[in-house]
C-alpha cells in the first residue's frame, strides 16, 4: 500500500492500488462498526489468510465487510507461539496475511507481540492499519494530563506482583490507563485508592463507542461507592491521574498538608504514614515523625514506650 510522501500528507485511500505482502495488524471496532476503517476494509479484503481470536466473532465482522480470506487461522494466547511459523511462511511467499482481535487494536492486551517480534527477528514485513483502541479513546477524554501517560493494561490479578504493580502505580506522576473486568473493578479501585490515597481522581470509561457509552469522573473513594451503587456491567477503562506531588525534596509543609487531608478522610495514623511516604516519596520515618507532632491536626503524638 505505498503511497509518496508530499507536501500534502493526507493521502485519498483509494490512491492505495495494492495491498503490500506482509503481516498485518488491523484494528477493528470497540463496540461500534462505523469505526472500521477504509484501509482495515481493504487489507482485510485483500488478506489469503485471517488471523483472530475466535472464528466465529471474527467471521461474523468479515462477512459484514465482504472479506472472504481463503483461511481463518486462530491465533489467541494459547496458539500465537504455534502460528509463528505458518504466518511466517505465508509472508515469506508474498502473501498478505492480517492479524484482528476480538476488538480493538491487536497486540494492545490481544494477541500479536510475539508473532510480530517473531517476524522481525526474521526481517519480514509487518504493517499497521491503525484504529480504534479503548485506551487511547478513554485517555483523550478524561480530562487529564496527555502529553505523557502510561499504559499498565490489566494489573496482575493478585500477590506480590500486584503489590508492586499498585506501588509503582501510586508513585508515578504519569496519567496511568488500566483496563479491568467489570466483576473485578470494584477490587482493583480499593486497592488503588489504598495504594494513591482515596483523593486521587479518576475517569471511568465504559461501553466506548456502544449504546450505554458512560463516562464518570470522580475521586477513587467515590469510584468505588459509585461501583457498589450501580452494578459495574460492560467494558471499563480506567484512567488515573498522575501523582500531584512527588519530589524527594517535598517540603514539611507538603507532608503535613497531605498527611491532614488524610486524617480528614479517616485513615489511621498508620495508613496516613505508609501512604504519604510512597505518594511523596519521603522517609516513612520523617512523614511519622511530621504525624506525630502537634502539625497535624488530630496528631496523637508518639506511643510512649513502656517502662
Ligand atoms: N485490544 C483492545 C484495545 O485496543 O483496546 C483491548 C483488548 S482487552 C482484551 C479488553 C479490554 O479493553 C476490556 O477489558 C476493557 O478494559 C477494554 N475495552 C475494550 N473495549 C472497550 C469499550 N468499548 N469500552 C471500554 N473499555 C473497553
Amino acid at each position: 500500500m505505498a503511497t509518496t510522501d508530499d507536501e500534502n500528507d493526507f493521502h485519498e485511500p483509494h490512491a492505495a492500488t495494492a495491498v503490500s505482502p506482509g503481516l498485518w495488524l488491523v484494528a477493528t471496532p470497540i463496540g461500534n462498526m462505523g469505526d472500521m476503517t477504509i484501509r482495515a476494509r481493504e487489507v482485510l479484503r485483500a488478506a489469503k489468510v485471517v488471523c483472530c481470536e475466535d472464528t466465529r466473532r471474527s467471521g461474523r465482522l468479515l462477512a459484514a465487510i465482504a472479506a472472504t480470506p481463503e483461511r481463518l487461522m486462530v491465533v489467541n494466547e494459547h496458539t500465537e507461539h504455534d502460528a509463528i511459523d505458518a504466518v511466517a511462511d505465508l509472508v515469506a511467499n508474498g502473501h498478505v496475511v492480517a492479524l484482528i482481535s476480538d476488538a480493538g487494536t491487536p497486540a494492545i492486551s490481544d494477541p500479536g507481540e510475539r508473532l510480530v517480534r517473531a517476524l522481525v527477528e526474521r526481517s519480514l514485513p509487518v504493517w499497521s492499519a491503525p484504529g480504534p483502541a479503548a485506551l487511547i479513546a478513554a485517555v483523550i477524554v478524561s480530562g487529564f494530563p496527555t502529553n505523557r501517560f502510561v499504559f499498565e493494561g490489566f494489573l496482575p490479578r493478585d500477590g506480590a506482583e500486584r503489590r508492586e504493580r499498585l506501588a509503582e502505580i501510586a508513585r508515578e506522576r504519569r496519567t496511568c490507563v488500566l483496563y479491568e473486568a467489570p466483576h473485578r473493578i470494584e477490587r482493583t479501585l480499593t486497592d488503588l485508592a489504598e495504594a494513591c490515597g482515596p483523593n486521587r481522581r479518576v475517569c471511568l470509561s465504559r461501553e466506548l463507542t456502544k449504546m450505554h457509552e458512560e463516562l464518570w469522573r470522580g475521586t477513587l473513594a467515590e469510584a468505588i461507592e459509585h461501583t457498589r451503587t450501580t452494578e459495574p456491567r460492560g467494558e471499563f477503562v480506567l484512567v488515573l491521574e498522575g501523582a500531584v506531588v512527588i519530589s524527594a525534596d517535598a517540603s514539611d509543609a507538603d507532608i503535613v498538608k497531605a498527611l491532614s487531608e488524610r486524617r480528614s478522610l479517616g485513615l489511621s495514623t498508620r495508613d496516613s504514614v505508609d501512604e504519604v511516604s510512597t505518594v511523596l516519596n519521603v522517609s516513612r520515618k520523617r512523614v511519622y515523625d511530621l504525624a506525630t507532632s502537634s502539625a497535624v491536626p488530630g496528631a496523637k503524638g508518639p506511643k510512649k514506650r513502656k517502662t
